[in-house]
């Protein structure tokens, strides 16, 4: 039994980030892990002979720049390279989309003129407010604090940081920000658009993750989500981690190893140790103790406290609050080993099309009925498909002139109806999948050699996220900001002494931001200090 400073339940990106910046602020950390490798779900696995790929992540933007230069990401061994070009849309009457540096103006013109002339408003209005979600996403939100204590100044304070962000936007940006964060992205894009790809091609993003129509109230928010976003300096843009992006799990490893963190894998947190009302350690699966002054969990918050505490630590309210917390991003995931890269009727051939992420969901209606078909059905029969080809930027992951392909699939029902298993349908799902990729890019089914399957049970069973939910938790307005977890804990702290949330169920939600990892750090640092200044 060893008495450390801080033992963090999870070797996620997240957990990760947090043990780098506490490591280096001088503490003593050790990382508990249940699975074998380090990323949770941002992980680069070989899933057959020769063929590698992210497992479950497969794309990079949301990671915070500050993150990436603090634990020197670049030297330890993490490349980002850009997509040439973004997102390209097939349709099935051969038209098609294609979005990018210098491109998307000129492409939205060919399918409608109207729609050029919006765009530029429109993505202007997205990029300010995503802008003051940038600022967001490394401050804690406004915490709800009772009584007058210390944490009820602190929180004046941050109240008083929040509002000055606020107020150097004008009413307008305030409309648009309220607009963003309440309304349906599909009937914010029909007032502005006329064409179908072109709605689409913003509209995707409100439905990654978010088991709703996009004409869901709160589905503008999640398209925001997907913006903040940059690589290499370049705002909204989406990129490659090389070899993976397991690679950004290894290199925070070997930052947060550096600094001095312990990291155990295959060390599964069973319990996690309560004395006088404090978080005092935990007990592994194995039975070994680690004591620690703090204890910050990566893991879905609902998991934490319905799995990993014990019962009678939690006031009834909390404890009925998080049972209740809202998991289920509905979305079912597959890396397809190809012996030769898909050729497209809409675009034929090779190009810069097939860097892009290829969306196979034409149309706003097209996703309203298949979140429609998922809820009767558990799985829409016309299914939406991202398919990213991360081959083409790097050629770590094939044998040569093999590819490897990511396909992201949305709306599939968390739980099947009629007592079905995804036990059961995953093999007949993952079909569908390959043939609806098929129908647009003849050939692609027949190029299939090997394929991984990870339905939203399996995502469960293989990185303990309930629900298969890929933001440990619905980005709903509910479950947003300073209700993340739950009003009065969105500052990191838990409702014991000691307890922290350092994962995606904290804000500013899931991705692979890192910004929970080091927002948590900053909030135990400050915890730690002010601890050592009260005892002189
Ligand atoms: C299929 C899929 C696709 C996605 N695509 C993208 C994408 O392309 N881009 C993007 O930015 N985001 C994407 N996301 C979201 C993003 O990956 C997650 O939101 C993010 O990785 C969460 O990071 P985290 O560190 O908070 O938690 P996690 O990555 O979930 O890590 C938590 C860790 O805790 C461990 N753990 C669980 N229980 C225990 C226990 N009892 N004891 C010890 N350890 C435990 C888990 O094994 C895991 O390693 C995707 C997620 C999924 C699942």
């Amino acid at each position: 039994m060893t008495e450390i400073d801080v033992v963090i339940i999870g070797a996620g990106h997240n957990g990760l980030t947090c043990a780098a910046y506490l490591a280096k602020a001088g503490l003593r950390v050790r990382v508990v892990e249940r699975r074998k490798v380090v990323g949770g779900a941002a992980v680069t696995e070989e899933f057959h002979p020769g063929f590698r790929n992210s497992v479950a992540a497969y794309t990079v933007s949301l990671l915070n720049p500050k993150i990436i230069a603090d634990l020197k990401l670049a030297e330890h061994g993490l490349t980002i390279v850009e997509r040439r070009a973004q997102n390209f849309l097939p349709a099935p009457d051969g038209t098609s989309l294609l979005t990018g540096e210098g491109r998307t103006k000129a492409a939205v013109a060919k399918l409608s003129v109207h729609d050029a002339e919006a765009l530029d408003g429109f993505s202007r209005r997205l990029e300010t407010i995503a802008d003051v979600l940038r600022e967001f996403v490394l401050r804690a939100p406004p915490n709800l604090v009772e009584g007058f204590g210390a944490g009820a100044i602190r929180e004046a304070f941050n109240a008083l940081g929040t509002a000055n962000i606020l107020r150097n936007l004008s009413l307008e940006q305030q409309r648009d920000l309220l607009d963003l964060f309440t309304r349906s992205a599909g009937e914010m894009l029909d007032e502005r658009f006329e064409h179908d790809l072109v709605k689409a091609v913003f509209g995707f993003d409100a439905i990654v993750g978010n088991y709703a129509s996009p004409y869901a109230a709160g589905s503008a928010y999640v398209m925001l989500h997907h913006a903040f976003g940059e690589v290499n300096g370049k705002k909204g843009v989406w990129g490659h981690a090389i070899g993976g992006m397991g690679a950004i799990g290894q290199a925070m490893a070997r930052a947060a190893r550096e600094a001095g963190a312990e990291i155990s894998c295959e060390a599964g947190v069973r319990e996690v140790i309560v004395e006088k009302e404090r978080a005092a350690g935990v007990v592994l699966n194995n039975g070994e103790t680690i004591r620690a002054r703090y204890v910050a969990s990566n893991v879905n918050p609902k998991l934490l406290y319905t799995q990993l505490m014990p019962a009678d630590a939690l006031t009834e309210d909390f404890r009925v609050r998080m049972q209740r917390w809202r998991n289920g991003s509905g979305t079912f995931r597959m890396n397809v080993a190809l012996s030769a890269l898909p050729s497209f009727t809409a675009l034929p051939g090779n190009g810069d099309h097939l860097t892009a992420g290829i969306i196979i969901a034409p149309s706003l209606t097209y996703m309203d009925r298949a979140w429609q078909d998922a809820r009767d059905h558990g799985w829409s029969r016309a299914p939406e498909v991202e398919v990213l080809i991360p081959s083409t930027l790097d050629d770590t992951l094939a044998p040569e002139g093999a590819h490897v392909a990511s396909l992201f699939c949305q709306h599939v029902a968390p739980e099947l109806p009629d007592g079905k298993s995804w036990d059961d349908h995953r093999e007949e799902v993952a079909d569908l999948m390959i043939a609806t990729v098929d129908q647009y890019a003849p050939g692609f089914a027949a190029s299939a050699v090997g394929r991984q399957i990870l339905s939203p049970l399996d995502l469960e069973r293989q990185f303990g996220l309930l629900g298969g939910d890929i933001f440990h938790g619905a980005l709903s307005l509910n479950q947003l900001f300073s209700a993340r977890p739950i009003l009065g804990h969105a500052d990191y702290r838990g409702p014991l002494e000691g307890l922290y949330h350092c994962g995606a169920g904290a804000h500013p939600g899931g991705g692979v931001t890192g910004a929970p990892g080091h927002n948590a750090a900053r909030a135990i640092l400050a915890d730690h200090r002010a601890l050592f200044k009260s005892r002189g």
